[in-house]
């Protein structure tokens, strides 16, 4: 294998209708899908596209510090594939283990994510690049570590995967550690002209779990977007308080989302 790292050469990446660079790409959706009330996520879907977003998130498995916390459900893949089914966007789901990269990829989910506690697993970064290789239709939202450098790590995860191929793949910083005080991780979306200098791969930052207040979302997009980003992965719930997860804490309405977007593509197009 060939190492590619730094090679801008690479071609260009088009998520659902966008083809990226030539508009912003926002991925919206709740934190975490919950089984038990599915409407809430056909509802958010369906509101968050309305209000600009291309491509829909939820969350099947997640990844929780608190191992009593809830830890995602089977049942919520049928859920998150209805959603892509009504609102005919792509979907974007987190896999932390071979095992459900075959799930999620049978079931047809198109933008497969891995999580900033998985950033650093090679073999699952591998066993994910294996799987791809032969589906240009795929791709890969990366999320930075937590204690990740910027550029030869982050870049070097990246390509893990796409050394077997497939090269679709969005470089997500989402905040690392230690915190700034007042926010959930020390917000990141500076990096984005580091990472877009030395590599092929997109760059689509996540807020959310950067600042981790709901409140601060809206900033944070601009910053990103001032940055230079490619796009924006934000958490979304038509009701963040009777979510799970991360969405009482962070995710804005679909209403607040809808006028960050209208700032945000402002920015991205002056
Ligand atoms: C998420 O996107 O809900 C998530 C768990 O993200 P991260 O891996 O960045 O913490
Ligand atoms: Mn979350």
């Amino acid at each position: 294998l060939m190492d590619r790292r730094c090679d801008l050469s690479r071609g260009r990446l088009k998520i659902g209708q966008v083809m990226l660079g030539e508009e912003l790409l926002v991925i919206a959706g709740p934190c975490t899908i919950d089984p038990n009330n599915p409407n809430y996520f056909y509802e958010t879907a369906a509101a968050v596209k309305e209000a600009g977003a291309q491509a829909i998130r939820g969350g099947v498995w997640k990844p929780r510090t608190n191992p009593y916390s809830f830890q995602g459900s089977n049942r919520s893949l049928d859920i998150l594939m209805e959603g892509a089914r009504r609102t005919g966007l792509p979907v974007d789901t987190e896999v932390m283990d071979e095992a459900q990269l075959a799930l999620a990829l049978d079931a047809g989910v198109t933008i497969l994510q891995v999580g900033a506690r998985n950033a650093l697993n090679y073999s699952l970064l591998r066993a994910i690049g294996q799987a791809i290789a032969d589906k240009p239709e795929v791709s890969v939202l990366l999320k930075r570590s937590l204690h990740m450098g910027p550029i030869n790590e982050f870049i070097s995860a990246a390509e893990y995967i796409a050394a077997f191929g497939n090269p679709n793949i969005m470089l997500c910083p989402r905040g690392t550690t230690p915190t700034l005080d007042g926010y959930r991780n020390h917000p990141d979306e500076s990096v984005t002209p580091l990472l877009k200098e030395k590599t092929w791969a997109a760059v689509v930052v996540d807020p959310s779990h950067s600042v981790g207040k709901a409140v601060y979302v809206p900033s944070a997009s601009l910053a990103a977007v001032a940055y230079g980003a490619d796009g924006l992965c934000i958490e979304s719930h038509v009701e963040p308080q009777k979510g799970i997860g991360d969405d009482p804490k962070q995710s804005v309405t679909p209403e607040e989302l809808r006028a960050l977007i209208v700032r945000a593509r402002g920015l991205w197009d002056s």
